[in-house]
């Protein structure tokens, strides 16, 4: 089903993220058919720039960046409309509004209008407060929805600071956070992966399950995002948003229908269930970790410090392991390593499932335990391995792999997170998008670390292209097991 005929306002229309990834994105959808029969989109910041000048600036940079088709990018383009307003001026919303009406004229929207804000996070409280004081909240006349970019606060107590602007003046079935990382395939597939087969949620608990691993590791370090990136750190940046989401798409029981409430509800009740930080998993259960220069097979790798924008004397997190629990009758006792980091030996976001070993070592202490491991990016998959025989005399047990990659579905055009997203917001179905009680939720749990990271008593080195501090290591060692190294069939920007 297509989407109703809408407008989508996109604050922020001359930065990169509209660049790079939402008009890309609503160009694929728009090629595939996806949108509806009669849509507009109108870019707003303060930058001036006539509707033409707009449309071919991204024409260029979509000629430049993806496979386009010129007929196809021309019809796509003349849907592009401009308006130059000082974003924290009030007045300036009248021209918004006048430039909608004629919109809404044009393209039969009925009003039915879709707020995108990817300004500097100080404007999400600003904007939604200046659409409200010219009436462009109301759905008397056509549904009007927020869209909201990470980052949803700062800590705990901007989180509710935020959270209380936005409903002062939109309400929460209004409101669609994105999480990026729940518009993937893969972290949707858990969820049918899980709940649509009998062979695995039967094991899925403490009983049958040892420990599980979530790894999000960027190959990159900071790029040019030293500024931004060294007030928050990889905390604020993937843990306690995307790592958490994750998480909770492994650990939560079956919704009882797959819509907005029902998996939000669910995905609540494991944030809910997430065992407090102490002092003794600050001091002992977490580590965090800052790259350093380092020479790699003839690659010269700056350290955290020497990157643009980032403070010399930098306390700041780009590494960050730590083990958890969630604490319910499924996942009791069962612990959650966690980690991420940045200019690690490669780019890869994995969930690893360890299963017990078999009760009765029959083949040996070293038979290969079974695992399963769920690809998130880059090679979209699922990976089971497990004991078979090794062949020849004896009954020595040797490990063997079943695989499963996303690209061998080649007929289906994979939708990426931006265009999934876009697409079920214009939808109204917020099933993937962060609830506002998940997102303070979230906060919570985090706050003990972001509290001890002011003045960390320990933020270990690792050299830039290495797993990350081996302080993280001895954080499995300790309990005699190790990280999975996913390195190996990984992609070219391997070192
Ligand atoms: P950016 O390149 O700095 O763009 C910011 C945009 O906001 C520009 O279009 C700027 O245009 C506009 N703007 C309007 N009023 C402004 C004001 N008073 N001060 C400064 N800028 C103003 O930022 P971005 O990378 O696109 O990110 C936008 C938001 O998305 C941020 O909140 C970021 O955290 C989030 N985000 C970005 C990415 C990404 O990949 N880039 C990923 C996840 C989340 P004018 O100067 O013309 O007004």
């Amino acid at each position: 089903v297509k989407p109703e005929n809408n407008c989508i306002v996109i604050f922020g229309a001359s930065g990169d993220l509209t660049h790079r990834k939402l008009i890309p994105a609503f160009y694929h959808l728009f090629a595939n058919g996806l949108l509806s029969e009669e849509f507009a989109i109108l870019g707003v910041s303060r930058t001036h720039y006539s509707d033409a000048e707009f449309q071919q600036r991204l024409k260029e940079s979509l000629t430049a960046n993806e496979k386009v088709d010129p007929q196809v990018l021309d019809a796509f383009c003349q849907r592009l409309h401009y308006q130059a307003i000082d974003t924290k001026s009030v007045e300036d919303y009248a021209t918004l509004k006048t430039r909608l009406d004629d919109i809404e004229q044009k393209y039969h929207t009925k009003g039915n209008t879709t707020f995108y804000l990817a300004t500097p996070p100080s404007l999400y409280s600003v904007i939604p407060q200046c659409l409200a004081a010219h009436g462009l909240n109301s759905e008397e006349n056509g549904w009007k929805r927020l869209i909201v970019e990470k980052p949803f606060g700062y800590d705990l107590a901007t989180a509710e600071q935020l959270d209380k602007d936005l409903h002062a003046h939109f309400q929460e079935h209004q409101i669609y956070r994105i999480d990026h990382y729940l518009g993937k395939e893969t972290v949707q597939n858990l969820l049918v992966f899980r709940f649509a087969n009998t062979m695995f949620e039967p094991l899925w608990n403490r009983n049958f399950i040892d420990y599980v691993e979530i790894t999000a590791a960027e190959f990159l370090g900071v790029e040019e995002r030293g500024g931004y990136y060294d007030g928050a750190g990889a905390v604020r940046d993937m843990f306690q948003n995307h790592l958490l989401q994750v998480l909770a798409m492994v650990g939560m029981e079956p919704p009882a229908a797959i819509n907005a409430d029902s998996m939000r509800d669910e995905v609540m009740k494991v944030f809910q269930s997430l065992q407090p930080l102490s002092e003794n998993d600050l001091n002992n259960n977490l580590v965090l970790g800052q790259y350093t220069e380092s020479d790699v097979r003839g690659n010269h790798l700056k350290g955290y410090r020497e990157e643009p924008g980032v403070a010399e004397d930098s306390r700041t997190e780009t590494y960050v392991g730590l083990k958890m629990f969630i604490d319910n009758w499924r996942w009791n006792g069962v612990p959650f390593y966690v980690r991420t980091g940045k200019r690690l030996p490669t780019r890869v976001t994995e969930v690893v499932i360890h299963f017990k070993k078999t009760p009765h070592p029959v083949f040996g202490a070293n038979a290969p335990e079974n695992k399963l491991i769920i690809r998130i990016q880059p090679d979209e998959g699922i990976l089971m391995s497990f004991g078979l025989k090794k062949p020849g005399a004896g009954f020595e047990a040797k490990e063997v792999s079943m695989d499963f990659h996303y690209e061998s579905l080649e007929e289906t055009h994979m939708l990426t997170a931006y265009e999934r997203l876009l697409l079920d917001s214009m939808k109204g179905d917020a099933t993937l998008f962060a609830r506002t009680d998940a997102v303070k939720a979230c906060w919570k749990f985090v706050q003990p670390i972001l509290d001890y990271k002011e003045n960390p008593e320990h933020l270990y080195g690792y050299a830039a292209g290495t797993w990350g501090p081996k302080e993280a290591d001895e954080l499995l060692s300790r309990d005699g097991r190790e990280w999975r190294f996913p390195c190996k069939n990984l992609t070219n920007t391997d070192y």
